[in-house]
This record gives C-alpha cells, sequence and structure tokens, in this order.
C-alpha cells in the first residue's frame, strides 16, 4: 500500500496525517498527528496510529522542531517516511491567489510564488511556507505538493469573482472573489453524483460546508459558478467567531465613532465576532445547550446563523435556476440535525422536503435526508480535507 504524508502548517501548530490515497471518506488514515504550541515553552506532539493515541510534552522551538519530533515519532512507530511505501507530501496551503487554480509540484519558484502572495493571505502563507521548507528540508526525496484552498475557485464565472470596486484599484491589489474551503467543496461535491449514481455533468449542486469556518457554494455540472466566502475567508455564512457579510461601512463607523484601529477591528470581526460574539460560546453544542436553558442571546445568534444562511440557500437557486441537490458538510452540517431543519424549513413550494426521522438519524456515513418525494435531494456528506489533499498529491506526483 502507498500512502502520502499529507502536512496542514499553521501559526503555532502542525496537524499531519498518513493517508492511503486510495481510502474512502470513511476509512480512518493510517496516523493522524497534531503539533501543538510551537514557540511556547509547553509544547505538545500527540500521534494516533492503530487506535492508540500517543503523547510527548517537550518545548518545541521551531516548526522545524515540530515536524523532526513528529517524523521520529513514526520512526518509532515503525511508520516513518522511509518504513512505509511514501510517495508524496501533500501541504495544504491557503492562498493561490490568481497564480495557482490547481494543485502544483513544488518547486523553488512554487515556494517564491507562494510567499509573493503573503499579502492575500498574511496569517496563513507564511505558516504554509515554514511547513512547506521544513519538510522539503526534512524528506528531500519525495515529491511535495501544494494544494490550495482556493484553488477550485479559480475559474469562477467573471460576474461572481468581480467586487464592484473601482477597476484600478482592484486590480492593482488583486482584488476579486476568490474563495476558500476549495478542497471540502470539490472533494464533497464530487461525492454526490457517484452516491446518486448520476453523471456529475447533469447535477446542479448547492454545498454547505458548515464547520467552525462556514461556507457555501453554487456547483454547475462540477464546477463551482459561485461561492460565498470573499477575498479572505471572513465573507460570506456567519461563522463561530467570524463575521461573515456586513455593512462595510461597519469598518469606517468603528474607526471614526469608536475610536478602534484597523488591528482591532480585524480581530473583532474574525475572533470576537459570529455566534461566538453573539452568545459567549461557538460550538454549536454549547449553543443549543443554552439555547434550551432559555438564553435569548444564543437563540438569537442562532436565528441570524440560520437566517444568514437561508439568503445565500435562495440566492444559489435563483443564480442555479434548477437544483438537484443541497449538501451538508463538516463539523456542523455533519452532526447538527437542528441547523439542517431550520435553513431548509418551509421550502416544500421549492420541492426540498425534509424527512424528520432521516435528518435526525445518528449517522455517520454519507446520506440522504429527504424524503423520496422530494424534487431536491438533500445530502448529509462528512468531508474529508486530508483525503482529497492525498489524492491530488499522489496524482501530481504519479505525472
Ligand atoms: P473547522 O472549521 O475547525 O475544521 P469543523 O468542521 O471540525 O471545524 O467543525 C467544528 C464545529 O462543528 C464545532 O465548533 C461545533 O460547532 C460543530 N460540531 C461538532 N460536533 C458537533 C455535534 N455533535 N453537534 C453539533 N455541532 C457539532
Amino acid at each position: 500500500m502507498s500512502y502520502v504524508l499529507v502536512i496542514n502548517s499553521g501559526s503555532s501548530s502542525i496537524k499531519f496525517q498518513v493517508v492511503d490515497p486510495a481510502s474512502t471518506a470513511s476509512d480512518t488514515p493510517l496516523v493522524s498527528g497534531l503539533v501543538e504550541k510551537i514557540g511556547e515553552p509547553r509544547g505538545k506532539i500527540s500521534v494516533t496510529y492503530a487506535g492508540q493515541k500517543h503523547d510527548s510534552n517537550q518545548p518545541i522551538r521551531d516548526h522545524r522542531g515540530g515536524l523532526q519530533l513528529a517524523v521520529a515519532m513514526l520512526d518509532s512507530l515503525g511508520v516513518g517516511p522511509t518504513q512505509i511505501d511514501l510517495i508524496a507530501v501533500g501541504h495544504r496551503t491557503v492562498h493561490g491567489g490568481q497564480t495557482f487554480s490547481g494543485p502544483v509540484l513544488i518547486t523553488d519558484e512554487v515556494v517564491a510564488q507562494i510567499r509573493d502572495l503573503i499579502p492575500l493571505a498574511p496569517l496563513h502563507n507564511p505558516a504554509n511556507i515554514d511547513g512547506i521548507e521544513v519538510a522539503r528540508d526534512l524528506l528531500p526525496g519525495l515529491p511535495h505538493v501544494a494544494v490550495f484552498d482556493t484553488g477550485f475557485f479559480g475559474d469562477l464565472p467573471a460576474a461572481a469573482a468581480t467586487y464592484a470596486v473601482n477597476r484600478e484599484v482592484a486590480e492593482a491589489n488583486q482584488i476579486r472573489r476568490y474563495g476558500f474551503h476549495g478542497t471540502s467543496h470539490e472533494f464533497v461535491s464530487g461525492q454526490v453524483p457517484k452516491i446518486l449514481g448520476r453523471d456529475a455533468s447533469e447535477v446542479n449542486q448547492i454545498v454547505l460546508h458548515l464547520g467552525n469556518g462556514a461556507s457555501c457554494s453554487a456547483i454547475k455540472g462540477g464546477a463551482p459558478i459561485d461561492t460565498s466566502m470573499g477575498l479572505t475567508p471572513l465573507a460570506g455564512l456567519v461563522m463561530g467567531t467570524r463575521t461573515g457579510d456586513i455593512d462595510p461601512g461597519i469598518i469606517f463607523h468603528l474607526y471614526r465613532q469608536a475610536g478602534m484601529s484597523i488591528v482591532e477591528i480585524d480581530a473583532l470581526f474574525n475572533r470576537q465576532s459570529g455566534i461566538k460574539g453573539l452568545s459567549g460560546v461557538n460550538d454549536f453544542r454549547d449553543l443549543h445547550a443554552k439555547i434550551e436553558e432559555g438564553d435569548e442571546n444564543a437563540k438569537l445568534a442562532f436565528d441570524v446563523y440560520i437566517t444568514q444562511l437561508r439568503r445565500y440557500i435562495g440566492s444559489y437557486m435563483i443564480a442555479l435556476g434548477k437544483v438537484d441537490t443541497i449538501t451538508f458538510t463538516a463539523g456542523v452540517g455533519e452532526n447538527d440535525a437542528k441547523t439542517r431543519a431550520a435553513a431548509l424549513a418551509g421550502l416544500e413550494n421549492y420541492g426540498i422536503v425534509v424527512d424528520p426521522e432521516r435528518n435526525a438519524a445518528p449517522n455517520d456515513d454519507p446520506r440522504v435526508i429527504t424524503t423520496d418525494d422530494s424534487t431536491v435531494t438533500v445530502l448529509v456528506v462528512p468531508t474529508n480535507e486530508e483525503l482529497a489533499i492525498a489524492q491530488k498529491s499522489a496524482e501530481i506526483a504519479a505525472q
């Protein structure tokens, strides 16, 4: 069996998995691991292999130290890079800008190009580059592949991708809708026709990726025609801690009236808003517990979330003309029957009839939750971004 090492390098953490690209979405990876608190006095690395979790607590100076420890731990478990048939290293990379519309074999030039895109993703691309550089040093004999979060949306129709911002300013600053979570939207929308036994070219889809971050997309015959995230992952749906779409005038108002700096407004919109900013919690399990206790703020937060979600569903129904499937995925989408029910309540006139029992039945497999006579088929399909990255990396490595 051959494997791909999938690396998701963040500013203070590295998530990694060793994945068989031929496995299915519900299979567990051979190994999954997390290096946490890089650069802090108490670092931690944990690796799960064969159902057992192995922890090690020690300071981890930087990404290099973190990845070295991870490889050493894999070696000690007998699944190190030289002990298994490792065919590629896949790197989750957030922003591919207009340079990359698909996965790419990493060369020095590609690293330089990802570096050039840092202004578009100042929080994410530097950490991704750290992971790439360290992994290329530690595992030089393997093909390394960058898989971009923006990739799937590189060919959005111009009218969907263009903001009505002054054209010269927008062009000079690479301002356009890029979209994110592309690996998940592509993976899930690729599963749907297979589950239904239909040809991808004839299925019009809405995909709702509802995790801590959340985004949705309208997909016609396999190609996205619109998506809710924009220049940055702040736009679109209400999220765990992010605002989603708001009146941009609020920025000027906070700057002028509240004397807030751009840095403060950035933190407010990205980390202290969304469900958390309205209710005090960002996990939907806690949110429902609060609603059951009669907490009005929690109830309002949920209603605001659902209202925004329905705005997007409605607008994508119009954009597609005819909708065949609506698919829920990611932490909230896969697990929260209340969100799914509220998002699609009362849409029988549009051919959407959710079956309450199918919707509420706990299940980890891909499944249909509408009645047999619903014109639109609503599904829950678990996403698996690591597997998708592994598959793409294996494909590129084989070329
Ligand atoms: P991320 O965007 O961090 O990858 P995930 O897709 O893992 O997020 O989603 C995490 C979120 O999923 C949690 O914050 C929580 O709101 C939600 N979630 C996870 N499990 C459940 C559950 N059983 N019921 C309701 N919501 C859940």
